[in-house]
């Protein structure tokens, strides 16, 4: 109970296939939280766990095996409003990406050999099996937009997440564009913001480890970085690496390729 003796929101911080580096960034953060909200499940940070309903589910992790699938249907029975957070949530991240290039028996015959009794899905965002009030990207989550995001929704407004490209942030820091002047394969343009524009602020490239941003130019930015001497299967490769659907690609893939593919130096 708050001191006005209102009850707080109830949150669950819920965990799929993932690294838990986003429980990482919300158990660093979880004490400005826990003035306005009550936990009722976090089995990453607590060991006493509530089953009950709550009114927000934060949910980590790609869907990548039945049980995650079954868990998941469970958190939105329970929840109000469920929100993705990380790029394993949101796209689906490296697994997802994998699990577009290669039938999911194929590589479990190749890691695990031919006599394995795995049951493994196509690893995918959990916006392919439930509906998600909203979604916070990031490899991991950035505090600060945690935190804003949790705000609005702890007082029941859908939370607004910028989906704008990082090469905003970077404009906003007076970078150097790497990717102009020194012609880095770098994947601001079409990649998130949120980051702060990290890599590009170092001196590096953005691998796009943010997801896509809103209305990605995925065939200008092939286009740029074809130019610039890197082959069309490499483009693709790094533009799909963080999980980004292959149907960004509309275009035919060997026009494309023989149109444009310079081998790199
Ligand atoms: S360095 Fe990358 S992120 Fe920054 S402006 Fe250039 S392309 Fe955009
Ligand atoms: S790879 Fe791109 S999105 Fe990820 S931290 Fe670096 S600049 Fe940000």
């Amino acid at each position: 109970m708050t001191e006005r003796g209102k009850s707080l929101p109830t949150i669950a911080l819920e965990e799929l296939a993932g690294c838990a580096g986003e429980l990482l960034v919300i158990l660093e953060n979880l004490d400005q939280l826990l003035p306005f909200a009550r936990v009722l499940r976090f089995r990453f940070g607590q060991s006493r766990n509530d089953t009950g309903p709550v009114d927000i589910s934060f949910v980590e992790g790609s869907v990548s095996q039945p049980h995650d699938l079954e868990t998941l249907k469970l958190i939105r029975q329970r929840s109000k409003m469920v929100i993705a957070v990380g790029n394993c949530a949101v796209w689906g991240c490296v697994q997802g990406s994998c699990a577009q290039k290669y039938p999911v028996p194929e590589m479990l015959r190749k890691v695990y050999g031919d006599d394995t009794h795995i049951d493994s899905l196509p690893s995918a965002g959990i916006d392919n099996y439930i509906k998600v009030d909203a979604k916070l990207s990031g490899c991991p989550i950035n505090a600060t937009q945690l935190l804003a995001v949790a705000a609005s929704a702890l007082r029941g407004h859908l939370p607004y997440v910028i989906q704008k490209p990082v090469c905003l942030e970077c404009k906003y820091k007076e970078n150097v564009c790497v990717l102009v002047e020194q012609g880095l394969p770098c994947l601001g343009p079409v990649t998130a913001a949120g980051c702060g524009a990290l890599c590009p602020s170092l001196g590096a490239a953005c691998y796009g480890c943010w997801g896509v941003c809103e209305a990605p130019q995925i065939d200008a930015m092939t286009s740029t970085l074809t130019d610039k001497g890197y082959k069309y299967e490499e483009v693709r490769s790094r533009l799909t690496t963080f999980g980004g659907s292959e149907k960004l690609f509309g275009r035919d893939e060997t026009s494309a390729a023989g149109a444009s593919c310079i081998t790199a130096e």
